[in-house]
């Protein structure tokens, strides 16, 4: 059974049994984003980690950020990504453990590009099952990962439009989510850029990477009946509330579980 078709059953039962705060200290230790390049996932986890206040990590933007620096990881991975490739697995998981460690947040992780095989999946569950046993005060359930579904002509022409600031790091899209002027941010006024790994010959590699690398870690989210399916075509505001439904759902399943394990 999914988590979906589980939560149907019990969502009308709890929801009046805690308020809305409480989420901070219960739930699954991360949400993790899966889809294509151009799915939507980097806009989609923004809002979610903003809406219920928890962090949010993409793996690509903290590369981007030492890329920029040259850090050591910087220069480790910058080939990778110019090319499309993935960072090697141990690379990507030694900066998530050290860049987690650095939050200090016990809140549920807002995953972003990560993780992107089954060795990181793996990894992942292993890494949070020992972290939140640690936290006797926060005990939290496994990752939950919400899969961003969309055709490949929407993707390539949403991935050939997308434009973000240098200065503030908002994203647009000139198709579906457009700036006043093309070129500029309707905020800082600075000119609009494009991600240089978005160019078309390095898009075909990453959409292969994807099919190869991800797809498979999609698969093993199902088979844990931990994966929520989300139809992207369609516009961010819809996408966002198909989001919402499915994770109110997770969260609804997972209090209700707690409350039977305290006898409520
Ligand atoms: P993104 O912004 O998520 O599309 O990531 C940009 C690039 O960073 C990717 O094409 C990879 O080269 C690298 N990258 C980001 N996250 C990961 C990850 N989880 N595993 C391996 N490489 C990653």
């Amino acid at each position: 059974m999914t988590i979906e078709t589980k939560i149907l059953c019990s969502n009308r039962a709890v929801r009046h049994l805690e308020p809305l705060n409480a989420r901070h200290t219960f739930g699954p230790a991360a949400v993790v984003f899966l889809g294509p390049p151009g799915a939507g996932k980097g806009t989609q986890a923004r809002h979610v980690a903003n809406e219920y206040r928890f962090p949010h990590i993409s793996t690509g933007d903290v590369f981007r950020t030492h890329v920029a620096k040259k850090t050591a990881l910087g220069l480790q991975s910058a080939a990778s990504m110019r090319r499309g490739m993935l960072v090697p697995d141990e690379v990507v998981c030694g900066m998530l453990m050290e860049h987690i460690r650095d939050l200090g947040s016990t809140g549920c992780l807002i995953l972003d590009g990560f993780p992107r095989s089954l060795a990181q999946a793996k990894w992942l569950d292993h890494f949070l099952h020992t972290r939140t046993g640690e936290s006797h005060e926060f005990p939290r359930e496994a990752p939950v990962a919400i899969q961003i579904n969309i055709g490949r002509d929407q993707l390539l022409r949403r991935l050939a439009g997308r434009r973000s600031c240098p200065s503030c790091g908002r994203l647009y899209n000139l198709h579906f989510q457009p700036p006043r002027n093309p070129e500029i941010c309707d905020y800082q006024g600075a000119e609009l850029a494009m991600r240089p790994d978005d160019s078309e010959s390095v898009v075909c590699e990453r959409l292969m990477v994807h099919d190869q690398n991800t797809l498979p870690v999609t698969e093993y989210y199902r088979r844990k009946g931990r994966l929520l399916e989300i139809e992207g075509n369609d516009t961010v505001n819809a996408v966002r509330a198909a989001i919402a439904v499915g994770l109110e759902s997770v969260f609804a399943m997972q209090q209700h579980k707690r409350h039977r394990g305290l006898g409520i």
